[in-house]
């Protein structure tokens, strides 16, 4: 049987209305970009607000400018568009490939930036919803992937309640930069790094994120690094396109003759969130980038993994994608 959810829609032009908007939309008002999570959340019932905030009118959020000491991104800029950038193509390989390696062109078309850092997990149980239990969308009913199959679960940054993947790759190779997300509620502006967007589903699955529900995400900053272009992002997924990550490493270096004088690698597709590895960081540094390195990062960055029932692969295909990310990254450290 079809069931219809009625919503309202709202279109402003200004950040300051959109903020206003969401306050007195009603239960669970929701921003909307692109729209390719929100709505498929709804068709799925996953989310059901009463209204749809557009951010798709307000000029401001989707400002680019990469030309400064800093990157300033808007949160309302298309996919497409910023793995197109000529500045991330050149000196910050590794964000454009986060971008241009996500969804498929015409998704990467539709898609922002901002929605995509707010994407939710693909647990298979999550989105079917009833019969199965998920504590994600119905609090304390169970977790039938710790039960079910848990190919593409986590490793890394479970609880017992929960241990879905965040699914996304851009907040990966932004968290190994140290990027800056600047939001604006009721209360005015404020900025968080990246690192402190995304939380560890513990006993609240359910709240995957920092923001207040009223918090627009304006735009995100990348601070000057040293480690930009020598970076990759490495995914590695069941098919070569149009697929979500089983592991994926964004890795930057900064190296002085052989030696690392820097190194910054953040995980994908294997943690309940974006994961900075910095003991493997720390591994890498005044040591020349060699296989027997590179693996020995690889491994460490695993070192606290705590695999399931089918998901034991992904602690030697994860050390694999950090090894031959350090590899490819180290290589282009010398062009
Ligand atoms: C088939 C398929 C395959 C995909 N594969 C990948 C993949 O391989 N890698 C990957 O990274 N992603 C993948 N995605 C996810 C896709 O990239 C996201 O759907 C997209 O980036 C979301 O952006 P959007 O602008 O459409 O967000 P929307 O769907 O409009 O919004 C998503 C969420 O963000 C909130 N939001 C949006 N903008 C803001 C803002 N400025 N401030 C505050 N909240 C905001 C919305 O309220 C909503 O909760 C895939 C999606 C699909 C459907
Ligand atoms: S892993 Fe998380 S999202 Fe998936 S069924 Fe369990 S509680 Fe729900």
């Amino acid at each position: 049987m079809l069931t219809t959810r009625p919503f309202t829609y709202a279109a402003p032009t200004t950040i300051a209305d959109a903020v206003a908007l969401i306050d007195t939309g009603g239960p669970g008002t929701k921003f909307l970009a692109g729209g390719t999570t929100l709505y498929d959340l709804m068709k799925l019932g996953v989310e059901t607000p009463a209204a749809v905030v557009d951010l798709g009118r307000i000029p401001e959020l989707a400002i680019v400018d990469t030309t400064g000491d800093q990157l300033v991104i808007g949160a309302g800029a298309r996919m497409c568009d910023v793995a197109e950038d000529p500045v991330l193509l050149h000196d910050y390989p590794a964000l454009a490939e986060s971008l241009s390696l996500a969804a498929s062109q015409q998704l990467r078309t539709m898609a922002t930036v901002g929605g995509n850092l707010l994407q939710r997990t693909r647990c298979a149980y999550f989105r079917a919803g009833a019969p199965f239990a998920c504590n994600k969308r119905d609090p304390g009913s169970g977790c039938a992937a710790r039960e079910g199959i848990d190919r593409v679960h986590a490793v890394l940054g479970v609880s017992d309640s929960c241990i879905a993947t965040y699914a996304g790759d851009w907040a990966v190779a932004l968290l190994a930069f140290d990027a800056l997300v600047d939001v604006v509620g009721p209360g005015g502006e404020r900025t968080l790094p990246v690192a402190d967007l995304h939380r560890e589903p513990g006993d609240t699955p359910q709240i995957e994120h920092t923001l207040a529900p009223n918090e627009l995400i304006v735009r995100i900053r990348v601070p000057p690094t040293d480690t930009g272009r020598a970076s990759t992002y490495l995914k590695i997924r069941d098919r070569e396109s149009y697929a979500f990550a089983l592991a994926s490493a964004a890795v930057g270096l900064a190296v002085d003759g052989d030696v690392v004088r820097n190194a910054r690698i953040a995980l994908g597709g294997v943690a309940t969130r974006p994961w900075r590895a910095r003991a493997a960081e720390e591994s890498l540094i005044d040591a020349p980038v060699t296989a027997d390195t590179a693996r020995r990062a690889g491994r460490i960055a695993f070192a606290d993994a705590r695999p399931g029932r089918h998901n034991g692969y992904k602690i030697e295909l994860g050390a694999r994608t950090v090894a031959n990310a350090l590899l490819i990254a180290a290589q282009r450290s010398v062009r």
